[in-house]
């Protein structure tokens, strides 16, 4: 079976060390630079959506968190408080909400500014214990796609179908399947805050967005603070976990006594939105390298192109069609070590997208010899050429490996 784990290992993107800890996974140069593509992208489409990022800091005082509920609501999820003195008290946040409910209220506010949508790309932490670690999937460190969308009520409605029209754009371009859409709810227990009005209200605000889209429901799923709509994705081993989440509350606009000045001039409390297009980086990439087997569309392949001159006398023809390709954007390497066959395996294996074969010919004439990762060969062409087909199909992030048409 695939596991995540294992490819990769296999495939250099991440490592483990027990003196670092469980559940602390360290990103290798190939994983870090499909991250990094991901993350980009990601940071591109919010901008392009009306989201502004910000940068707040994965910690925060105890009374921060107090204040957001977390310490009465969420404590067992989260490390201890770490006590420098009998007043400094720091916590390592298990989300960022109370930070980006700190950004909303640091001027004032009015219709005007609303919706109001803070993203960040954050560091979180969960005390998960030691026995359910492993590989990305559960991990205590946690970098997420997050974003807190401040509304007025009468918003809330065009700002989820929205939000799940932004999943889907972010879905199709990852390649990611989605098994289905819950619509998770509160359950019994003292687990939940807020109005049992605003609860009603959440929840017929999300039907009203899941209208037309086929759902299921899972009462005790709720977050504390109020009901959400889940994509969930099934891993290889058929375990199903959330990957992308839109959840109301009510509760937290009051918690930190946030308001805005609408078009009469009255004062109003927003509505707060919390979204993750993906999820956590962490639990995406483990999806990612099971879904795809390693393989991973161009655009965020850790390498896209590989270049080997078939002996010594073509290194600087290679050297020189690497320095464009990387010139243009793209993630190139040039491979020297052994025999061709053996570095044609060793790209596959890789799940490298493109090789680029330079022989005396090919170099004489500034052409490569282009191979696919599903075995097509194609005539030899200019070295600028290929490139060009390269970069065509990463700006059109496209599944396939030639560009349409
Ligand atoms: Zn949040």
């Amino acid at each position: 079976m695939i596991d995540h784990r294992r490819l990769g290992r296999d495939l250099g993107l991440f490592t483990s060390d027990p003196l670092a800890g469980a559940g602390l996974p360290l990103w290798l140069p190939a994983g870090a630079a499909a991250r990094h593509a991901v993350e980009e992208y990601l940071r591109d489409l919010e901008r392009q959506a009306g989201y502004q990022h910000v940068v707040t800091p994965p910690l925060g005082r105890r009374e921060l968190f107090e204040r957001s509920g977390h310490l009465d609501h969420f404590a067992e999820e989260m490390f201890p408080p770490m006590r420098l003195s009998a007043d400094d008290e720091l916590v390592l946040r298990p989300s960022l909400c109370p930070h980006h409910a700190l950004v909303y209220r640091c001027r004032g506010r009015s219709w005007r500014d609303l919706p109001l949508r803070i993203a960040e790309m954050g560091g979180m932490y969960r005390a998960e214990r030691s026995g359910v670690l492993g590989g990305l999937a559960r991990v205590r460190a946690i970098s997420l796609n997050d974003a807190h969308n401040f509304c007025a009520l009468e918003q809330v409605g065009a700002e989820v179908a929205e939000i799940l029209r932004l999943i889907r754009v972010a879905h199709a371009a990852l390649g990611v399947r989605p098994a289905g859409f819950r619509l998770s709810l509160r359950g019994s227990g003292q687990r939940y805050v807020g109005e049992e009005d605003d609860w009603a209200r959440a929840e017929e605000l999300l039907r009203a967005a899941l209208d037309g889209v086929e759902y299921t429901e899972d009462v005790g799923a709720a977050a504390f603070y109020g009901p959400k709509i889940d994509i969930q994705v099934e891993d290889a081993a058929g375990r199903e976990w959330t990957l992308s989440t839109v959840q109301l509350d009510f509760d937290k606009p009051e918690r930190f006594d946030l308001s805005y000045i609408d078009s009469g001039g009255a004062r109003r409390r927003p509505v707060l939105v919390h979204r993750s297009l993906v999820g956590s980086m962490e639990r995406l990439f483990s999806y990612l390298i099971e879904v795809h087997e390693g393989a991973f569309p161009v655009w965020y392949a850790p390498v896209q192109l590989v270049v080997l001159p078939v002996a010594a006398a073509q290194d600087g023809a290679a050297d020189e069609v690497v320095a464009a390709a990387r010139a243009a954007g793209l993630r190139a390497e040039v491979d020297r070590s052994g025999s061709l066959g053996g570095r044609i395996r060793d790209a596959a294996q890789a799940r490298i997208p493109y090789v680029a074969v330079v022989g005396p010919r090919e170099a004489a004439a500034g052409h490569v010899l282009l191979r696919l990762r599903d075995g097509q060969h194609l005539a030899p062409l200019p070295a600028a050429d290929a490139l060009a087909l390269v970069a065509r199909v990463v700006a059109t992030r496209s599944p396939k490996l030639l560009p349409p048409g």
